[in-house]
């Protein structure tokens, strides 16, 4: 189960359902919900407001100064291609 605002009134909403609608664009993830005070909605699912219980962003530990990829040297540019005769 999951809880999203409501969007009309952003009372926590139960997402009831969730479906697929074909689109001229392909399919789109739509879902039903109805919220605390009643209202009931469906729409596609990223048009929901932003959902508290987004999923985890892994995120390393920000102490080390990043070693793992030193940039690389760059090679020389040449300055023009030799046209050729
Ligand atoms: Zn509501």
């Amino acid at each position: 189960m999951s809880i999203t605002p409501c969007p009309g009134c952003g009372a926590p909403a139960e997402i009831t359902e969730r479906f697929i609608l074909a689109s001229t664009d392909g399919p789109v993830a739509h879902v039903a919900l109805s919220c605390a005070g009643g209202h009931h909605y469906r729409m596609a699912a990223d048009r929901l407001p932003a959902a508290p219980s987004r999923p985890p962003v892994p995120r390393p530990s920000a102490s080390r100064p990043s070693a793992s990829r030193p940039p690389a040297p760059r090679p020389p540019r040449t300055a023009r291609t030799p046209s050729r005769p």
